[in-house]
C-alpha cells in the first residue's frame, strides 16, 4: 500500500483528533465544537477559513500556483441519535448521541489531507475543504448548496468519500453512474367520519380506506415500475384509533420511497397521489398527501469518478478497487453537491470480521487504522486532477 509517508507520520495525531471528536458527538446543524475545532485546525494549516454556511458548516480554501482550475472536497461532521455500547476510553461522553456513521473519521481524514496538502503545495489550483453539518436525516448538504456553497467556493468538480464496513480494509468500492438512491418522505391523511364500532354503516371508516391505500400502494413497485429498475414503498407509520370499539375521525400514514431514476421517483409520486385519491373518492373520504423530495440519488460522473478510481489503484493496487459495485437503497445527502457538480462518492472499507459491524450500529466505531489511508487518497487525488504538469 502506498500510504504518503507525510501523512502515516501524522497517523498518531490524526487518530488522537478522531478520538476527541468522537467523545463530543453533536447532531445536525448543532456541530459547534466539531466545527470549532475544524476551524482552528484549517486556519492552523494556514487556509482560509469560511463558516456559518448551513449553520455549522466550514470551508477552507487553499490555492497553490496560478491556474483558475478548482475541485471541492467533502466530509460530514454530524453524528447520530443513538446511545453508544463501546467501553473505550474514547467513547462518547454524551448520553444518547453516538459518532455511530464515523462522520468523526471522514472529518479527520479530510483535516490530515488538508494538513499535508497546505504543507506540500504540490498543486496548482484551488482545494475546497468542505466540512458539511447535518447529514443524518435532515440533508445538511442541500442547506449548503441553498446558501450558496459553489457560488461562494466555485469548483469544477466535486468528491466525497464514506467508510463502509464489511469488506476488508485497504480495499475501495465505487461505480459510474448511481450508487445509492434518492430518499423521499411522505405523509397522508385519510379523513372519514366517525362513529360506532357497531354501527359502521352510519360512518366513512377511514382504517378500512388506509389499508386500502397501503396495499395499493405496493402495486406500484410490483406493476408500475420497470421490472429491470428499482424502487421501494415504505409505510413506516400508519396512526388511527385508540380504542377498539369506535371508528376513528382519521388515520395517518408516513413513510419513504426510494429510487434511482428521476422518472421513477416522478411516477412514483404520481401515482401515490392519484391511488391515493381515487381510493378515498370512492369511500367517500377526505385525502391530504405530503411529499418530499428530501435527498437525490448519488449519481456518479464517469471521467470524475475514472480520476477517483485510479487514485484509489495507485494506493492500493487495481485488485483491491471494486470498480463496479452494487448500489444501494441507503441515500445520502452529497447527492444534491452532485447534482451541481460533476463528482465522485466512494466507498473506502472500514474492515471485515470480528469486532466490525455496520454502521448505526450501536458498536460501531470508526477504525483509526484506515486514517492514513482515506487521508492520502483525498491527498493524491487533489494532486492528480490539479496536477502542477497538466498546467
Ligand atoms: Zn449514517
Ligand atoms: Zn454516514
Amino acid at each position: 500500500m502506498k500510504i504518503l509517508p507525510d501523512i502515516q507520520a501524522i497517523h498518531k495525531e490524526m487518530t488522537e483528533w478522531r478520538h476527541r471528536i468522537h467523545m463530543h458527538p453533536e447532531t445536525a446543524f448543532e456541530e459547534f465544537q466539531t466545527s470549532d475545532f475544524v476551524a482552528e485546525k484549517l486556519e492552523s494549516f494556514g487556509l482560509e477559513v469560511h463558516r456559518g454556511l448551513a449553520k455549522t458548516g466550514v470551508v477552507g480554501t487553499l490555492k497553490s500556483g496560478t491556474g483558475n482550475r478548482a475541485i471541492g472536497l467533502r466530509a460530514d461532521m454530524d453524528a447520530l441519535d443513538l446511545q453508544e455500547l463501546n467501553e473505550f476510553d474514547h467513547r462518547s461522553q454524551i448520553d444518547g448521541k453516538m459518532h455511530g456513521c464515523g462522520h468523526d473519521g471522514h472529518t479527520v481524514m479530510l483535516l490530515g489531507a488538508a494538513k499535508y496538502l497546505a504543507e506540500s503545495k504540490n498543486f496548482d489550483g484551488t482545494i475546497q475543504f468542505i466540512f458539511q453539518p447535518a447529514e443524518e436525516n435532515v440533508a445538511g448538504g442541500r442547506v449548503m448548496i441553498s446558501d450558496g456553497l459553489f457560488d461562494l467556493f466555485p469548483v469544477d468538480s466535486v468528491y466525497g468519500m464514506h467508510n463502509m464496513p464489511g469488506f476488508e480494509e485497504g480495499q475501495f468500492a465505487v461505480r459510474k453512474g448511481p450508487l445509492m438512491a434518492s430518499a423521499d418522505f411522505f405523509e397522508a391523511t385519510i379523513v372519514g367520519s366517525g362513529g360506532h364500532g357497531a354501527f359502521p354503516h352510519q360512518t366513512i371508516d377511514p382504517i378500512v380506506v388506509a389499508c386500502e391505500v397501503v396495499g395499493a400502494w405496493q402495486k406500484i413497485v410490483s406493476r408500475n415500475v420497470d421490472p429491470l429498475k428499482s424502487a421501494v414503498v415504505t409505510v413506516g407509520e400508519f396512526h388511527g384509533g385508540n380504542t377498539g370499539n369506535v371508528i376513528p375521525e382519521q388515520v395517518t400514514l408516513s413513510g419513504t420511497t426510494r429510487s434511482f431514476d428521476p422518472d421513477v421517483q416522478d411516477m412514483i409520486e404520481k401515482n401515490m397521489k392519484q391511488i391515493l385519491n381515487g381510493i378515498c373518492d370512492a369511500y367517500g373520504a377526505k385525502a391530504e398527501f405530503k411529499y418530499e423530495r428530501r435527498y437525490a440519488a448519488t449519481v456518479n460522473s464517469p471521467d470524475e469518478t475514472d480520476e477517483a478510481i485510479a487514485t484509489a489503484q495507485e494506493l492500493v493496487g487495481v485488485a483491491a478497487v471494486d470498480t463496479d459495485t452494487v448500489p444501494v437503497m441507503g441515500a445520502e445527502d452529497f447527492s444534491w453537491m452532485l447534482k451541481e457538480r460533476p463528482g465522485c462518492y466512494i466507498m473506502i472499507a472500514n474492515g471485515a470480521g470480528e469486532g466490525s459491524c455496520h454502521i448505526h450500529n450501536p458498536n460501531y466505531d470508526f477504525n483509526d487504522r484506515i486514517l492514513p489511508l482515506g487521508a492520502s487518497y483525498w491527498a493524491r487525488l487533489a494532486e492528480r486532477i490539479l496536477s502542477t504538469e497538466a498546467s
